[in-house]
């Protein structure tokens, strides 16, 4: 018999993650989401990625990663911190140090424990802000060290780890969500759904990417 393929899919309600949620879905026989707490400007970003998460009946769970903010205060997490886009060759304000080798550690450690093998992230070297540790060649290393660490043959999965922006809205497309992920996934950093404030940087980067699609599609 065919063993049955199971993921976990590492997953903010975002525009990125939910589209590899979709992806995960058709690609593995059964999928789990995980979402990080860890302190969130916006309890809304958990809140609509459980909203997602019900919708598809995909198994959610809410790991605390508190302890994030009071390792690496900025400013997802501390309010009093402006948000912006970091100068040329420096780290915008919104960056988590190790944040990612945490998530994925974790997630690791989780779907050992309920027998998943794959684990899948949005992580992306395309629109590189400068995160060392959503870079491939990391993600090939610490998929090498978690096989070592828990003595399991994880696979890591990066679907967007070589497309742009446009191009995610593509395979969002393709995979027949793009108004799914449009009007429900939250990217935008003053939390508001869907096509967002319009004035953040995770706003733009978003209507860049879309506008770029539907331009390419002829629309
Ligand atoms: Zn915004």
């Amino acid at each position: 018999m065919k063993e049955k393929q199971k993921a976990v899919v590492v997953f903010s309600g975002g525009q990125d993650s939910t589209t590899c949620l979709f992806w995960a879905l058709k690609k593995f026989d059964e999928v789990l989401a995980v979402t990080f707490d860890y302190g969130q400007r916006h309890k809304l970003e958990i809140e609509c990625a459980s909203s997602i998460a019900k919708e598809l009946g995909v198994e959610h769970h809410i790991l605390d990663m508190a302890l994030l903010n009071q390792l690496a205060p900025n400013a997802l997490t501390r309010d009093e911190i402006e948000v912006s886009e970091g100068e040329e060759g420096t780290l915008p304000s919104t960056f988590v140090e190790g944040r990612n080798m945490l998530f994925l550690t974790f997630a690791g450690v989780f779907a050992k424990v309920k027998g998943a093998k794959h684990i899948v992230t949005g992580v992306c070297e395309t629109d590189f802000s400068g995160y060392p540790d959503c870079r491939d060649i990391f993600i090939k290393s610490l998929n090498v060290t978690m096989n070592l660490a828990m003595d399991y043959p994880f696979v890591l999965h990066t679907p967007l780890m070589w497309i742009d922006k446009a191009q995610t809205w593509e395979m969002a497309d393709k995979l027949g969500k793009l108004e799914y992920i449009r009007e429900k996934t939250l990217t935008c950093y003053n939390g508001i759904k869907g096509d967002g404030c319009g004035e953040c940087p995770a706003c733009h980067l978003r209507k860049r990417g879309l506008d770029n699609y539907l331009k390419s599609k002829g629309e």
